[in-house]
């Protein structure tokens, strides 16, 4: 009897431990889950935070070069599966370089970035614009026609040169000029591109502070 006890005695001791061991075991994992679970989400907000820097303009906050290269491919897939307009405008900021050399290139920041807001903000949500580079801005007009792009693109032009920019109390003419073409059979990006590039370069041949469509 005494072994029989001894025994069982033995046995719920090493019963109580293995349970404790295990309830110890648990909590470790479930501290374990709640640290991996925080790593997660600040690698999440790193990942969206690192996109956002890749694919945005710094200065002006509008979407870069990348992103522009990106939005057309796609823009241009559904043009070619939908065959609805698309329209790309290519605006640069007049005799920018006289800003820079007459006020400073803070001033010349703050140009961009009033230019940039300005037609951000004017734009239709399906619109895309983005800082191509430089003085440069580049734009992307799914479901428009090419008369309709000229109307609203004058309009924002003129919206620009009147939009009475300001640095230290002194007012800094701005204007802008804009070069648009639509996309026709057998473009590629590129190919729109280089037309709408040609019509911006009338457009400053002309005079400037004008928009030029493509022939
Ligand atoms: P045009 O009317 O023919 O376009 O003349 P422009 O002076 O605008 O063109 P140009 O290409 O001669 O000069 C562009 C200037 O833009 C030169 C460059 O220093 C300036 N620039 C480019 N990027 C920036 C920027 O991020 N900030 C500032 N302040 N200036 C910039
Ligand atoms: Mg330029
Ligand atoms: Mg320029």
């Amino acid at each position: 009897l005494d072994n029989i006890s001894s025994h069982i005695v033995n046995y719920r001791e090493f019963e109580v431990n293995r349970v404790e061991e295990s309830q110890q075991q648990v909590s470790d994992m479930q501290e374990r889950m709640v640290e991996l679970e925080e790593e997660a989400e600040t690698l999440k907000k790193l990942v969206v935070e690192k996109n956002k820097q890749a694919t945005f303009d710094a200065l002006t906050g509008i979407p870069n070069r990348l992103f522009f290269e990106e939005r057309s491919e796609h823009e241009f897939s559904r043009w070619k599966r939908f065959n609805t307009p698309l329209i790309l405008a290519i605006w640069d900021i007049d005799f920018f370089k006289k800003v820079n050399d007459n006020y400073g290139h803070k001033a010349g920041d703050k140009v961009l970035k009033t230019v940039a807001g300005l037609i951000n903000k004017r734009i239709r949500s399906t619109d895309f614009l983005a800082r191509f580079g430089g003085e440069e801005f580049v734009m992307l007009l799914p479901g428009t026609k090419q008369e309709e792009a000229l109307y609203f693109l004058n309009k924002l032009r003129l919206q620009v040169g009147q939009c009475g920019f300001r640095y230290q109390e002194e007012v800094v003419n701005v204007t802008v000029s804009c070069g648009i073409s639509d996309f026709r059979e057998n473009d590629s990006v590129e190919s729109v591109f280089e037309r709408a590039d040609q019509a911006l370069y009338k457009a400053k041949e002309n005079g400037r502070n004008q928009c030029v469509v493509a022939e």
